[in-house]
């Protein structure tokens, strides 16, 4: 058995050198593996540190090799070890900062399985109910529900404590401690249908060559392309049924829990407790809990957002990644990884099949990966026909037939969506007389109106102030307010069509600041019999709502304007997705889509239902500007409280980046962000791992106290 244990020691500072050798006492040896947690010395200070190597003998002189202090009963499974070391690489990051990625939740922070009374009967309770024992109601009532129901939490029993402890003092029921399961609890959103569904021909086809990649054993990457509404689903529930039964284990990535209940929903309801959910909202202990079924085993399928690429099962078979168009797959913090590019990893490593699903994949799996159709409705339904508005010298938020279809969808006692992807009340305020636009103390841009709250506030990094009654640099009283927010919309449609029994829906990340509340809105908007759900990109993530006869995209091509070189896709993806709620569950759909750019290539095709046409051509743009998949981009921005601290920096690393293989572009300066001067570099490389090399080496070395420096691989 090995006396060393090589540990990485889990601190954020970039400039540590692991792993670090400690010596096993004895009684740990035989417990000790790879994946196993210790708490260890470490300089003044004790450490969590995971074991990633075990050996014999150590290059540190043995009387100077420190001892851990102590076992953590939790620990991680080998493949995520490697897993993590792997990120490391990839991600220019640190395998401390990777291997906190996949540690148990709240590891080291004191979550342990709750504990909670339960109370039982004993033989003399059993017998006092016959016996004539002087018993009051409410303690007979809770005899005979003990003798009914078995052991029962104290909590459930309907009696107060003191009542359950005199029966206990008595020697009627027994009260012990027992751990608690945290189980979350989870709404049901969306069209049910009844039993096991006859699987339509292509879902048969698609279904075929899936299961057929999970009998081989290997590992196989596969997209599953079908439009909204094609019933990609019920692929992944069969696929994952066939995973079981090879003992084997699945993971389910999903955008968002909040905003996707139905497929978590759908995966609870097959397959019961076998199915644990990872939830950023859960409580720290529910995420324990559950983090431990997988562990045990217990669970055999982890459905959630990005870090459930993480889920501690062994013998995996399947990761799917459902709507793998969507932006939150990254995660925006050190490392900066891509959960699809994690997944695809982890499956190669794990020999299972990966398959991505969407209506509107990105470029890189359509260029990537074999490719499942399912090119039709599951229900037989027609895609909804779109209609694209020019709003070219139209005032006010709505086109007159965008208002008129509104009119008539009220008048019919129909249900609509309306999304504009853009929260608050308006853009921004500035005053008529100086023409001063109300912007943010720490960032370069304008705050935004939140009438309700009475506060101007920023988007990026949330900084606050009291909505403005008259102007500080002039003295008028004359505010403006321009542009429209989902707040406003909500409130012109409400005027416009609400009241009476006609429902207003509003759903936005203001909205769903609260815990449950995205999730309460979409139920309530599913079970009204009509109205109008108006919100952000939100209202657009692959709900299945029955009976959607109008969705209305406003301003389609805000984000066409961002710079960015997935502008185009991203415009196409979410007017093809919001398009995609619309005429489910029998009955016509219809869309309408304004915007000021009607001629532009990812709105035409969007209209069109046709995502083969857009990706061709966009395949081609990106073959041509070396962009993915057909190069590597890395991202590496340094910011600093002076501009030209940032810009220095940004200077001396591009001098200090030695690649032969790529084209670095800049430094550019970026707008202030929190406080912060920003400068940035873009490295187009032809290969990967050369390109994060080197920059992992130019970061090494500090740039100067005052700078910092962030890189992202692959940014989105
Ligand atoms: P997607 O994820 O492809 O947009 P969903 O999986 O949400 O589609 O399925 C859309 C709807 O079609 C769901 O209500 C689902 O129950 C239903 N559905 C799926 N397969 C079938 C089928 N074979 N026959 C009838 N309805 C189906
Ligand atoms: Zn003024
Ligand atoms: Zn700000």
């Amino acid at each position: 058995m090995a006396a060393i244990a090589q540990v990485e020691p889990l601190t954020s500072a970039r400039a540590l050198r692991g792993p670090f050798d400690y010596a096993l006492p004895e009684e740990m040896r035989e417990r000790v593996a790879v994946g196993s947690m210790l708490l260890v010395p470490f300089g003044r200070r004790e450490l969590l540190g995971v074991v990633v190597g075990l050996s014999d003998a150590s290059a540190v002189a043995s009387e100077r090799l420190l001892a851990p202090r102590r076992t953590i009963e939790a620990d991680l499974p080998q493949d995520l070890v490697e897993l993590a070391g792997w990120i490391a690489l990839e991600y220019c990051s640190t395998p401390s900062r990777a291997l906190s990625l996949v540690l148990p939740p709240g590891a080291g922070a004191g979550v342990h399985g709750l504990e909670q009374l339960v109370a039982e009967l004993t033989a003399a309770g059993r017998e006092a109910r016959t016996s004539g024992v002087r018993l009051t109601t409410l303690q007979r009532e809770v005899l005979e529900r003990l003798a009914h129901d078995g052991g029962t939490p104290a909590a459930q029993t309907g009696a107060a404590h003191g009542t359950l402890r005199r029966l206990e003092q008595r020697g009627l029921l027994r009260l012990t401690r027992r751990p608690r399961a945290r189980t979350p609890v989870h709404v049901a959103v969306g069209a049910r249908r009844d039993g096991v569904l006859e699987l339509a021909a292509a879902q048969r086809t698609a279904l075929a060559e899936l299961t057929a990649a999970i009998e081989r054993r290997t590992h196989e990457a596969l997209l599953l392309h079908g439009v909204t509404g094609s019933g990609k689903t019920e692929v992944y529930l069969r696929a994952a049924e066939a995973v079981l039964a090879q003992g084997r284990g699945v993971i389910v990535l999903v955008p968002e829990i909040g905003l996707t209940p139905q497929t978590v929903s759908r995966f609870v309801e097959r397959f019961g407790d076998t199915v644990a959910v990872a939830h950023s909202k859960l409580s720290a202990g529910e995420r324990y809990d559950e983090w431990m079924r997988l562990r045990r085993g217990d669970a055999r399928i982890c459905v959630g957002p990005r870090s459930a690429v993480f889920a501690p099962i062994e013998r995996l078979g399947l990761i799917v990644v459902d709507e793998e168009h969507d932006a939150s797959y990254k995660h925006e913090g050190d490392p900066r990884y891509d959960a699809r590019h994690v997944a695809a990893r982890r499956a190669a490593l794990a020999g299972a099949v990966l398959v991505a699903g969407s209506a509107t994949p990105r470029p890189e799996s359509f260029a990537g990966m074999r490719r499942l159709r399912l090119p039709a409705r599951a229900d037989g339904g027609q895609l909804p026909a779109v209609e694209v508005l020019d709003m070219c010298g139209v005032h006010g938020a709505l086109h007159d037939r965008t208002a008129a279809a509104l009119g008539e969808l009220r008048c019919a006692r129909g249900k609509g969506i309306v999304m504009l992807n853009r929260r608050g009340w308006s853009n921004f305020v500035s005053c008529r007389s100086c023409g001063k636009v109300w912007g943010c103390p720490e960032c370069d841009v304008a705050l935004v109106l939140h009438r309700a709250e009475g506060a101007i506030s920023c988007h990026h990094c949330g900084h606050r102030e009291r909505m403005p009654v008259c102007c500080d640099a002039c003295g008028s009283r004359s505010v403006a307010r321009h542009g429209f927010g989902t707040e406003r919309l909500e409130h012109e449609l409400e005027a416009a069509l609400g009241g009476g029994d006609y429902p207003i829906f509003r759903l936005d990340a203001d909205v769903a600041a609260a815990k449950g509340r995205a999730a309460a809105v979409l139920g309530r908007f599913d079970r009204a019999a009509c109205g109008v759900l108006i919100g952000t990109q939100m209202v657009a993530k692959g709900h299945d709502f029955d009976n959607v006869a109008l969705g209305v995209v406003l301003d389609a091509d805000a984000t066409l304007r961002f710079p960015d070189f997935r502008a185009e896709e991203r415009t196409f993806a979410l007017v093809a997705q919001l398009a995609g709620r619309a005429g489910r569950g029998g009955g016509d759909g219809r869309v309408l889509v304004q915007t000021l750019a009607p001629g532009a290539r990812s709105i035409r095709f969007a209209a069109e239902h046709d995502s083969e046409g857009f990706l061709e051509g966009e395949l081609e743009r990106r073959r041509a500007l070396h962009y993915p998949p057909f190069g590597e981009l890395i991202r590496i921005v340094c910011s600093s409280e002076s501009a030209e601290l940032a810009m220095g920096a940004a200077r001396e690393l591009r001098a200090r980046l030695e690649l032969p293989d790529a084209a670095v572009l800049g430094p550019a300066p970026l707008f202030r962000l929190r406080g912060r001067e920003r400068a940035q570099i873009v490295i187009k490389a032809a290969e990967r791992l050369a390109a994060v090399a080197a920059v992992g080496e130019a970061v090494s070395r500090s740039l100067g106290r005052d700078v910092a420096v962030s890189v992202d691989v692959d940014p989105q």
